[in-house]
């Protein structure tokens, strides 16, 4: 048996000293362990010991249409476990005119015997057929209980009809469908007004797509989802506006699950400016471009609402979406035009170290986790497999050191980017051990040998 000892675990009970053992993948003891000269243990004194921190919202080795990711299964989930996620949830892409199967079988082939963490699937739906009605109910038994639609993007989006017959699909087993809340149609038109200007650089992106553009789709999505008598989950919330969609949709008592990333918590859009707004709108100035993901980075007053909201408890989950681009070779593809700017950012490496480091002092560790492990786990139906330390869980577990000091450097990082967006944050914490399955697969930032992620196949009924 595994032994760590000396830790103090982080339960939604709250916070209690004891060790424990674990062995074969699984937590099998909780307590006070007296180790045995077979036993290997590990001493966790001054450290937090965690349920290993879930990432339920990423993107790798996959094709946006302008580029493929910069990062694939074996540099993502590198970065993911050197950081201290030990289970992250990408999204599998249906091809429109192809099938669900195809989609699924594609991210598999992807993650499988490079995935360092865990690994399951949300399937994006992008062609709404009854072939891929009935096939619903083989993704819900290859473990895949959360689906996602976009709003937006032409090559992705469905029509409000087809979301509601989604909703209503899903809605009979219980699966979650998160959406992507963006109005597409009027953002396309905005980006041309835009265009028209001659403002083709990184400021005009989140000009193109104002906080009114998601709320909007919040609030319609919230809408399809009462009359659909679904439950709906808003991925990457990132405005004021956009949450008092959420608020007013829970009061009219619709269930709605709300994930934000840090970037929304942490940045604000004055990032788009670069050195000089001016020269950022004509594009002369192409700094801001790291920043261009979408939903884009909102006003100040955006960001502490959002930071609000999750001390009132009123978010769900936080995540990445991590969706990483070069600087040098792919952001660069929209340097005459911001619309060409492969949208998204890294961010699958620091999640844990931004947030403990950001909410320090104003979150407790148990907060923190039910954001980071509990609560993701619960809405993606891993609970209490993963998200909970508790005898017969799945021994993934990360063990924070609250005291260690360091800054975050791209030159430093395992993400397999030339930037990051939170260059030079000086960070308080970091995973000193990170186990997946019962195998030590990082230390205090840097992975080690071993590839031990697996599927993670998931139930919601
Ligand atoms: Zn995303």
């Amino acid at each position: 048996m595994k032994i760590i000892k000396n830790g103090i675990l982080v339960t939604p009970e709250g916070e209690k000293k004891a060790d424990i053992g674990f062995d074969l993948g699984k937590i099998l003891r909780i307590g006070e362990l007296k180790p045995t000269e077979y036993d290997e243990v590990y001493d966790a004194t001054g450290c937090y010991v965690f349920p290993g921190f879930i990432d339920q919202h990423t993107h790798l080795q996959m094709n946006t249409g302008t580029a493929w990711t910069a990062d694939d299964f074996e540099s993502g989930t590198r970065a993911a476990v050197s950081g201290g996620t030990t289970c992250i949830v990408d999204f599998a892409t249906q091809d429109r005119g192809d099938t669900l199967k195809t989609a699924l079988g594609t991210w598999m082939k992807n993650a499988e015997g490079v995935s360092r963490c865990n690994y399951a699937f949300h399937m994006a739906v992008t062609d709404w057929n009854e072939e891929t009605k009935a096939e619903i109910e083989d993704m819900i038994e290859e473990g895949v209980c959360s689906f996602k639609v976009y709003m937006a993007y032409d090559n992705l989006r469905l029509e409000d009809a087809e979301l509601l017959k989604v909703l209503k699909r899903l809605a009979q087993d219980n699966a979650i469908c998160g959406c992507h809340c963006e109005n597409g149609p009027l953002i396309s038109d905005l980006q041309k007004a835009e265009i028209a200007a001659g403002h083709t650089g990184p400021a005009a992106h989140p000009i193109s797509r104002p906080a009114e553009a998601e709320a909007e789709a919040v609030n319609r999505f919230a809408y399809l989802g009462e009359l659909a008598g679904a439950p709906i989950y808003v991925v990457h919330l990132s405005s004021k506006l956009g949450l008092e969609e959420v608020r007013a949709a829970r009061r009219r008592g619709q269930t709605v699950y709300a994930e934000t990333c840090p970037q929304y918590l942490i940045l604000d859009d004055s990032r788009y400016d670069g050195a000089d707004r001016e020269k950022s709108l004509r594009g002369e100035d192409f700094e801001g471009a790291k920043y261009v993901m979408s939903p884009p980075l909102r006003k100040p007053s955006d960001v502490k609402a959002l930071r609000d909201a999750v001390l009132a408890g009123e978010i769900d989950a936080v995540a990445t979406d991590h969706c990483s681009f070069r600087f040098d070779t792919q952001k660069v593809l929209g340097r005459d035009d911001f619309r060409k700017i492969p949208n998204g950012a890294p961010g699958i490496e620091h999640r844990p170290a931004l947030m403990m480091t950001s909410f320090a002092e104003i979150l407790s560790m148990p907060e923190l986790n039910r954001l980071l492990s509990e609560g993701p786990a619960r809405l993606m139906g891993m609970y209490p497999r993963k998200g909970a330390l508790m005898e017969g869980s799945d021994a993934d577990i990360t063990v924070w050191d609250p005291e260690v000091k360091w800054t975050i450097r791209a030159e430093k990082q395992q993400q397999n980017v030339d930037y990051t967006p939170y260059e030079g944050m000086e960070m308080q914490g970091q995973a000193a051990m990170v186990f997946v399955n019962g195998n030590l697969a990082a230390q205090y930032g840097r992975p080690l040998d071993g590839i031990y992620g697996c599927y993670v196949a998931r139930s919601r009924k």
